[in-house]
C-alpha cells in the first residue's frame, strides 16, 4: 500500500478500504506522509465526496491517533457541544452554566478561532488568568468536582485532526462533509462525552451555505455517532446574520454574561432554549417542552445559571474583576468608532461573512493558528435584521482594543485607514430597503 496509490483511487472516485484510510492517518500524523501527499488526498476527497462507511473509518483512525478520555466513572450524565463555526456564537459560554444548572455536567473540548470563524477558547482568554490549556487529569478532576470544565484541543486527543485541519484550512477543504464529520467526531468521542449536543450551522456565515447542506452533515454526524454509542443531539440553526449583537472576544464573553442576566437577543435565545430542550428531552422522553423553558427561566432569573458561569471561570482561574476593568476601559461605548445609518429604511440583511471581516480587520480574528488577536477589539450592532433604522441613527459600534492600536502605531499605519475599511465591509453587509 502507498499514499500514491490511494490518492490515484480517490481521484477515481473510488471506495478506499478501512485499511487504506488508516494507514493514510496514521502515516500522515506520524510525519511519514507530506503536507502535499495529504493535500492531494483531501482535494479529492472534497470533490468526490466520501460514503458513509469511508467517513466512519476516517473517524475512527483519527480517533485512533492519540488517547481517549475515560469519563465512565463519572456518575451522572455528561455533555460535550460543538457548533460547526459561525459568527458571534457564544452559545456554548450559556449552555455550560444552564446544563450544569440542569443537573448535567459539562466535559467541554474547545478550538480557538480561525479565519471568519471565532472560537470558544479565544474569547475565554480574554478573561485575565483563565487558564484553558488544562492538563487532562485536571480536566477530568474539574468536571468531577466543578460539574463543568473547558480545555483547549489537546495534543493528545485526536492529534490527527489538529494536523489535517491546519492542512484543511490552507488549501480550501474546510468545507467538505465528510471531513467536517471525522473532524468534529473524532475530537468528542475521543474527550469522552456520551452526549453531544451538536449545532449545525447554515448560512453566509458557516461552512454550510444551505439548509440543504446542513441536513446532510447533521444527519451523517448524528449516524457515525450512534455508531461510536454516543447519544447525538443535534439542531440546524441559520447562521445568515451574526448570533446576537456582539462579534469579538470579550465583546462575545459581555453578552453572555448579559443573557445569563436575562437581557437575550433573540436569535440567541431561539438556539440556547432550544439546544436545552432538545439536550433534557434526549435525557427525558416524558419532559414537556414549556416546562423546560420554565426552568430555563428560573435560573436565570434566580442567578443560579450566572453564578455558575462565575464558577466555569474562578475554577479554571479567570479573574473577573480584571476582565471587567479591561473592559471599562477598552469595550466602553463612549470611545467606539460609531458607524451610521446612510439612509433610513427596514434593515434587509445583516450578512455575517461582511461583518466577520469587518471585526477580523479590527483584530479580533486571526489568519494563522500563531497569529496575536487583539482580544478587546470587535463589532457591536445596534439593529438587527428586520428592524427599522433613521438616516445618522448608529448601525453599529467598532471597538479597537488598545493591542491593535499599538501595533497600528509601531507599524507608522494610521487608524482612521483601518477604521475606513472596516466602515466598507459594515456597510456593504447592512442591507436597507427604504
Ligand atoms: N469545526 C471543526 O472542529 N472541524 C471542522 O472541520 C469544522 C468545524
Amino acid at each position: 500500500m502507498n499514499i500514491v496509490e490511494i490518492i490515484d483511487k480517490k481521484t477515481k472516485k473510488e471506495e478506499l478500504t478501512k485499511q487504506e484510510i488508516e494507514y493514510f492517518v496514521a502515516n500522515y500524523t506520524a510525519g511519514e506522509i507530506k503536507d502535499y501527499q495529504a493535500a492531494a488526498l483531501l482535494i479529492a476527497i472534497k470533490i468526490n465526496g466520501m460514503t458513509e462507511a469511508e467517513t466512519m473509518y476516517l473517524t475512527e483512525a483519527m480517533v485512533k491517533s492519540g488517547k481517549t478520555l475515560d469519563l465512565s466513572g463519572i456518575d451522572s450524565e455528561i455533555f460535550d457541544k460543538h457548533s460547526t463555526g459561525g459568527v458571534g456564537d457564544k452559545v456554548t459560554l450559556i449552555l455550560i452554566p444552564i446544563l450544569v444548572s440542569l443537573g448535567f455536567r459539562v466535559a467541554k473540548m474547545s478550538g480557538r478561532g480561525l479565519g471568519f470563524t471565532g472560537g470558544t477558547v479565544d474569547k475565554l482568554e480574554s478573561i485575565p488568568g483563565f487558564e484553558i490549556e488544562l492538563s487532562i487529569e485536571k480536566f477530568m478532576e474539574n468536571v468531577r468536582k466543578n460539574g463543568m470544565s473547558i480545555i483547549s484541543q489537546s495534543e493528545e486527543l485526536a492529534p490527527a485532526d489538529r494536523k489535517i485541519y491546519k492542512l484543511r484550512d490552507t488549501i480550501a477543504a474546510t468545507d467538505s462533509i465528510p471531513l467536517i464529520t471525522s473532524s468534529i467526531m473524532s475530537k468528542k468521542i475521543a474527550s469522552g462525552a456520551n452526549n453531544i449536543i451538536l449545532d449545525v450551522t447554515y448560512g453566509s456565515g458557516a461552512f454550510m451555505k444551505t439548509y440543504e447542506e446542513a441536513l446532510k452533515l447533521k444527519k451523517l454526524m448524528e449516524k457515525v455517532g450512534n455508531l461510536f454509542n454516543i447519544n447525538v443531539i443535534s439542531e440546524i440553526t441559520k447562521m445568515q446574520q451574526p448570533l446576537g449583537y456582539c462579534i469579538g472576544n470579550s465583546l462575545e464573553v459581555l453578552e453572555a454574561m448579559a443573557f445569563l442576566n436575562g437581557q437575550m437577543a433573540k436569535d440567541l435565545k431561539n438556539v440556547v432554549y432550544k439546544l436545552v430542550e432538545k439536550a433534557v428531552i434526549s435525557k427525558d422522553k416524558n419532559a414537556k417542552p414549556t416546562e423546560i423553558r420554565e426552568k430555563i427561566d428560573e435560573i436565570i432569573k434566580d442567578k443560579t445559571a450566572y453564578k455558575n458561569f462565575l464558577r466555569l471561570i474562578t475554577n479554571q482561574n479567570g479573574d473577573i474583576i480584571k476582565f471587567k476593568e479591561l473592559v471599562q476601559k477598552q469595550n466602553n461605548k463612549q470611545n467606539a468608532y460609531k458607524m451610521f445609518a446612510k439612509k433610513s429604511g427596514k434593515i434587509e440583511r445583516i450578512d455575517a461573512l461582511c461583518i466577520a471581516k469587518a471585526s477580523f480587520k479590527a483584530g479580533a480574528g486571526r489568519e494563522r493558528k500563531e497569529d496575536e488577536i487583539d482580544y478587546f477589539s470587535g463589532i457591536v450592532l445596534n439593529k438587527k435584521s428586520g428592524e427599522y433604522i433613521a438616516k445618522d441613527e448608529p448601525i453599529a459600534y467598532l471597538f479597537l482594543g488598545e493591542y491593535i492600536t499599538e501595533k497600528l502605531k509601531r507599524k507608522g499605519l494610521k487608524i482612521e485607514d483601518l477604521i475606513e475599511e472596516i466602515e466598507k465591509n459594515l456597510q456593504e453587509g447592512i442591507i436597507i430597503n427604504e
